[in-house]
Order: C-alpha cells, then structure tokens, then sequence
C-alpha cells in the first residue's frame, strides 16, 4: 500500500498531538506533509524535528521567525509558512491525501473548506466549522468528491453503527434515531446556584476526557453536545426530532444508532481520542491506536440519565437553532466562542454564556447567507454583538 501524505491542522493541539501519535506507530502507513500551530513554536518545533514534515504553518511571520531559528541546521527541510493563506494551501497540496482537520473554531472552516475542494480525504475534529457552515460545507465535499469521516467520538460511533452501505437516509436503512451519549461534564451533580461560581479551572476538570480548553468549557455547559447534535445532523442528514441526547457519565458507550426493529448498535471503547482518529485515518481497515483494551471487570457500571435542561440552557438553544436552521447555528457558533473566551478570561460567570448566546440568536437576521462571504460577515457580526453585550 502506498504511504498517505497527512497534513495536519492543528498540530498542537490536544487531537493534533493525539493524531501524530497514531501516525507515528504506522511509519510504513503514514508521512507528514504538512503540520500547523497557531501558538507553542515550541511544541511545534519539535513536532517538526519528529516528523520531519515538507510545510510548517505559524500564525503570525513573527512566530515563522522564530520557528525557522528554531529548526535551522536541524531541520532544513521544512519549509515556514504563516497565515490563514498558508492554512487553505497545505490543506490541497496535491501531495496531501490525507487532512486532520483539528484547529479550533470558527478558524478551521476555510482551510477545511479548501481540503474538501480539492478532493482530500477529511478527518474531522473542527466541529464548529461543519456547524456555522452546514450546507456550504457539504456541498463543497460533494462537489470537490472529498472523503469526510467523523473523529468526534460521537460521530465516529455512529459511523461506525450505522449500515456499511448508509447513503443519507434514516428510512431507508431502517433507522429511527441516533443516540448521543454526554458525559454530562464536570458540573453533572452541580446545583445550579452553585454554576453561577464555577471557574475555568473547575469547568476544564473534566471527569473523563483532557481535551482543549475551549471545548472543555463547551462540554460543561454542554453546548459541546448542542454543537454534535448538529454536526450529526448535517453528516448524517437527520433532523434535529431523530436525534437523542443521553447523558451516560462513564463515556463508554461512545453513541448509538436505534433501529426500527428494537435493535441498538453501541460502539464502546475507553474515553481516548486516538480510537475515533485511528478508525478515520485507516477506514475501512483497522490499524492499533496505542488504546488500551477495554476491561470489562474494571468498569462498575454503566449509567443513563436525561439531560437537564434548566441547568443546561445551550443543548436547548443548539436544538432550536437546528430547527430554525437558516444562519442560526452560525449564529449560536460565533456567540458561544466569544461567550467562552470571556468565561475562560475571567470576564463573564459561567451561567452567562448562556445568556450571550440566546441574546445573539435573539437580535440577529438568522435568514440563511448564500455566499461563504455573507456567512464570514454574519459571523463577524454576531462577535461584535455578543462583545457588545460583554461591555453592556
Ligand atoms: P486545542 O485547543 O488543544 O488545539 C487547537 C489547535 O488549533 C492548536 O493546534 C492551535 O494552535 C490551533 N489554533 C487555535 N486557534 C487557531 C487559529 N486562529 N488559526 C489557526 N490555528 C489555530 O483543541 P482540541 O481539544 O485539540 O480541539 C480541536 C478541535 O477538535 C475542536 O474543534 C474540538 O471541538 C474538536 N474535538 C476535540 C476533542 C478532544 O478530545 N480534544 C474531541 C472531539 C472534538
Ligand atoms: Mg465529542
């Protein structure tokens, strides 16, 4: 078999860093191209000097200065790039086959985009990129004849339960509902007086996953599973009544499909990211993941409980953008970043995200963009509103 070029987007990240460590336990399968990093030059030079790749993304020239002092005389052939232009070009390098798309936000959709132009084979962490731009996002992976597989664990389960020959039809497979489990976050036995004055170090504990900062706040607030609710309903066109949310604290059971017959199909594993990465990068084979098996004498149970809602007002509020479709995600996406940030600043309570993102959704045209321009603007737009209502 040929050995496959991945760029990876996000390189420094926790799923960057979980991504290169699969590669690297398949030298023969797999050889970096190009890898990119927004911040630690650090972290990414050594990267570089790993995995020797041909392309190095920074942010900023300045940080490409200083990642090209850092390699010089040791790693001569990685090319420093910076940007979001160099992001879009290493993504459809034609010596790519493979992109990891694992930036965080609303900063991943164009080079995702430009991945899917030109054909690649897609692995999938950026969620909100599928989210703000759901229909466009689609239809440049149909019409570009790209490869899009899930690595959101969720999303790889239910891949991975669903019908091998499943062509975007719930009916006609059989199929009533998909299930999403939710961990249900650091803040599940948290009353919600005391949500009120919960900090960042206590909303990025999270109990079974380490993960990025922004997505660890997402998955206390539970808007991480608003914004899979989504993304399962754009990779798998289903609406939003046909998708379940069950909160199941162990994360064992990763996400089920339910069949009309009475059937469930559970996909299970350890709570480790390198099993869904492992899955994409070799589909439809198998290759080791580094994953320790799952002991099923070790586990003491497993558990469901309904998602509380009053508690956790963003699962609602994905919900309903869902279903007012439109720019409402986008909408929902932009606010929860900026409404995040402020909390991890310090700027904002955490029960105050909430409020943001209903706030955006409330005061913004959410008519549908026809144009990656137009949603860029209404994304912008939204930013500025919930920072305005920041300084309110
Ligand atoms: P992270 O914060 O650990 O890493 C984010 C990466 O994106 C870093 O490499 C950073 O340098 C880069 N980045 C940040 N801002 C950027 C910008 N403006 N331009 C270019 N690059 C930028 O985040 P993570 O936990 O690895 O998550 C990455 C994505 O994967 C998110 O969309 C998240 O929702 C999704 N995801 C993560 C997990 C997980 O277990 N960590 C699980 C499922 C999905
Ligand atoms: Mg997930």
């Amino acid at each position: 078999m040929k050995s496959q070029g991945i760029a990876v987007l996000g390189a420094t990240g926790s799923i960057g860093t979980s991504t290169l460590d699969v590669v690297a336990r398949h030298p023969e399968r797999f050889h970096v191209v190009a890898l990119t990093g927004h911040s630690q030059i650090e972290r990414l030079a050594e990267q570089c000097l790993r995995f020797r790749p041909r392309y190095a993304v920074t942010g900023t020239p300045e940080d490409a200065a200083a990642l090209r002092a850092r390699l010089q005389g040791r790693a001569d052939t990685t090319e420093v790039l910076a940007g979001p232009a160099a992001l879009e070009e290493v993504a459809s390098l034609p010596e790519v086959d493979v992109v990891m798309a694992a930036i965080v936000g609303a900063a991943g959709l164009r080079p995702t985009l430009a991945a899917a132009r030109a054909g690649k084979r897609i692995l999938l962490a950026n969620k909100e990129a599928l989210v703000m731009a759901g229909p466009l996002f689609t239809e440049t992976v149909r019409a570009g004849g790209a490869t899009l597989l899930p690595v959101d664990s969720e999303h790889n389960a239910i891949f991975q339960s669903l019908p091998a020959d499943y062509a975007g039809s719930l009916e006609a497979s059989g199929i009533d509902s998909l299930i999403l489990t939710a961990s249900g976050g650091p803040f599940r036995n948290t009353s919600r007086a005391a949500l009120h004055g919960v900090t960042p170090e206590d909303a990025c504990r999270h109990p079974n996953w380490s993960m990025g900062r922004k997505i660890s706040v997402d998955s206390a607030t539970l808007m991480n599973k608003g914004l899979e609710v989504i993304e399962a309903s754009w990779l798998f066109s289903v609406p939003a009544r046909q998708i379940e949310v069950v909160v199941h604290p162990q994360s064992v059971i990763h996400s089920m499909v339910r069949y009309r017959d009475g059937s469930v199909i559970a996909q299970l594993g350890s709570p480790d990211m390198r099993t869904p990465i492992a899955h994409a990068l070799a589909w439809p084979q198998r290759i080791t993941a580094g994953v320790a098996p799952l002991d099923f004498h070790a586990l003491s149970g497993l558990t469901f409980e309904k998602p509380d809602l009053d508690r956790f007002p963003c699962l609602r509020l994905a919900f309903e953008a869902l279903e007012a479709g439109g720019d409402a995600p986008a909408v929902l996406n932009a606010a929860n970043e900026v409404a995040v940030a402020a909390f991890l600043e310090g700027r904002i309570g955490f029960m105050r995200i909430p409020e943001l993102v209903a706030s955006s959704l409330a005061g913004l045209d959410l008519a549908a963009s026809t144009s990656l321009e137009a949603l860029l603007e209404k994304d912008a737009q939204a930013r500025r509103h919930t920072e305005r209502q920041l300084a309110a």
